[in-house]
């Protein structure tokens, strides 16, 4: 009977069919459901998110830094070759990949699909500073081979301390240290409030009848005979499980995406493993301390820290509010997400993943060392690493908050072998393209689109031909390099600009 009864429940619950699921509500699952509309307005597409709101975890304005990534500051982006040149092409590729989002925003605000830009990206100069001899000489040298490139127009550098005290006043002031000092400033950079575009982008669908599920969780899935995915989720208000099928589904977990892609089954999702790393800033709400400084600063890594733990000095814009965050100190925590397990790591460990599993730990033993050291730190001691931003820092003035999660890929590679730590963003799809996850974390949000646009690219290719004028009209450089065509550049910054309302300066392209 109790049988008979499960499959009644489970054959009405299969009507629940669909063209697309989307797991998750962060920002990957936001700008992909938004694009996928454009592009297939009638698509039936719903949403499975295990929290009660949208963007609620690393996606959320307070659980990253909201540094719009165009690669003008962060100098883990640009590195030194041993002939002592500079290799520039990773900061090329990520800072195209931000004027593809940058292009796709200004689309959404200017057909009136999301309204306010100046409520979730602000205009904010981003500078590297770096002290020694030795640090100032590699600045100046990737600032010689970044201003060249019409990508980095506007960037300026200096080593007078009187030019710096007027670029950064907060950090200048006190400063006793006489070794050199320099800097680079550019003015086009921004402060992004993920959060808040999120739930703009949300809100945008929910208004094109896309079905947002809040308080659903995925808890497993499997292909059904028509090739289609069948997903288990559980209703978290009632704690009912229904079933729902769809043609295409993108695991956009965020942290959780491991083990949902695990679950799949897909030969693409074996000997991948993750490994988390957690978030920990410092916040300044001071008016008297955040009014002394507009910028974002990033500094160099400390040897042996992970490239995701570049300390830097922000203001940021939340809530049409200013405030001060420094970080991020890096940490161990075995959960996947803020609101994850603490079993997350040990169950992402299987058969088909687990000597990669432990060719990573035996390979980044100085890594756990590092983040064990990090979690162990004492308020006093973090705010001895922010003094050597702001020398006169007093610890009342600022309180820690802890961040969203960074799962990092490890997997085999030819250049790493086995077991590799990967620092970027990875996407997985099933030969037929019937499913997609987003694992990885960096450059994260600053690149939603480019990275979604290699989801629809490498899943529905059949229509990539018919879809070309809209992406075209969404993403006026879709298909071209700006780097190349500086006409198109200094036009789509000029549209963006205007659109997004961020200030006049924007509009200096060489
Ligand atoms: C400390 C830190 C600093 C960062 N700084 C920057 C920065 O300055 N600039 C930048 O561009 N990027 C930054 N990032 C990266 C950026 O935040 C992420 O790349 C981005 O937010 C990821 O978005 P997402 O949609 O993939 O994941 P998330 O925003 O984490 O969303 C995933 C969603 O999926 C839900 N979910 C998970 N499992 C399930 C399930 N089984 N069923 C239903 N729902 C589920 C979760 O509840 C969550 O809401 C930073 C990240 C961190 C942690």
């Amino acid at each position: 009977m109790k049988i008979l009864l499960k499959r009644l429940v489970k054959m009405s619950n299969i009507e629940n069919k669909t063209d697309v699921i989307l797991i998750g509500a962060g920002i990957m699952s936001a700008t992909l459901g938004t694009i996928l509309k454009e592009l297939m307005p009638d698509a039936n597409i719903k949403v499975f998110e295990k929290l009660g709101k949208p963007g609620e975890e690393s996606s959320n304005e307070w659980n990253n830094a909201g540094t719009g990534h165009a690669a003008l500051c962060e100098l883990n982006y640009t590195v030194e070759k041993a002939d002592g040149t500079i290799d520039v092409s990773k900061a090329i590729k990520i800072n195209e990949q931000f004027q593809v989002s940058m292009q796709f925003w200004s689309y959404l605000v200017k057909n009136n699909l999301i309204q306010n830009p100046h409520d979730f990206i602000t205009q904010l100069p981003h500078m590297s500073l770096v002290q020694g001899e030795e640090n100032v000489s590699f600045l100046r040298k990737r600032f010689e081979a970044l201003s060249m490139n019409p990508l980095f127009a506007g960037m300026e550098f200096s080593d007078d301390p009187e030019k710096l005290k007027e670029w950064i006043p907060l950090i200048m002031q006190d400063r006793e240290n006489n070794e050199p000092i320099a800097a680079t400033k550019i003015d086009t950079g921004t402060d992004v409030n993920f959060g808040a575009l999120t739930r703009m982008l949300f809100e945008h669908l929910q208004n094109r009848d896309v079905e947002v599920n809040y308080y659903h969780q995925v808890k497993n899935m499997k292909r059904s005979d028509d090739n289609s995915w069948e997903l288990k989720v559980k209703n978290l208000n009632n704690g009912t499980v229904e079933l729902h099928r769809a043609k295409f589904v993108f695991i956009g977990g965020g942290g959780g995406s491991l083990h949902l892609l695990q679950k799949s089954g897909i030969k693409e999702s074996k000997q991948i493993g993750g490994f988390p790393v957690s978030g920990i800033f410092m916040v300044c709400k001071n008016p008297k301390i955040v009014e002394q400084h507009h910028a974002k600063v990033y500094g160099k890594a400390k040897v042996g820290a992970p490239p995701m733990s570049v300390p830097h000095l922000d203001t940021r814009f939340i809530d049409n509010k200013k405030s001060l965050l420094f970080g991020p100190f890096a940490g161990f925590s075995p959960k996947f997400l803020k609101t994850g397990s603490i079993f997350d790591l040990i169950t992402s460990v299987k058969p088909n993943n687990l000597f990669t599993m432990l060719a990573a730990g035996a390979k980044n033993l100085s890594l756990t060392k590092y983040l064990i050291q990090q979690v162990m730190l004492s308020k006093e001691q973090r705010m001895e690493e922010l003094r050597e931003f702001i020398p006169n820092a007093k610890s009342e003035d600022w309180e820690l908050i802890v961040a969203g999660q960074r799962v990092q890929v490890i997997k085999d590679t030819e250049e790493g072998g086995k077991g590799t730590l990967q620092f970027g963003t990875e996407v997985i799809t099933s030969e037929d393209g019937s499913i997609a996850a987003l694992l990885g974390a960096s450059p994260g949000a600053s690149t939603a689109v480019n990275v979604m646009l290699d989801v629809i690219t490498r899943c529905f290719p059949d229509h990539m031909i018919e879809w070309e004028s809209k992406l075209k009209e969404m993403i006026p450089s879709y298909g071209e390099s700006l780097m190349e065509n500086p006409e198109l550049l200094r036009e789509v910054h000029q549209s963006t600009a205007q659109t997004l309302e961020l200030v006049e300066k924007q509009l200096v392209v060489s």
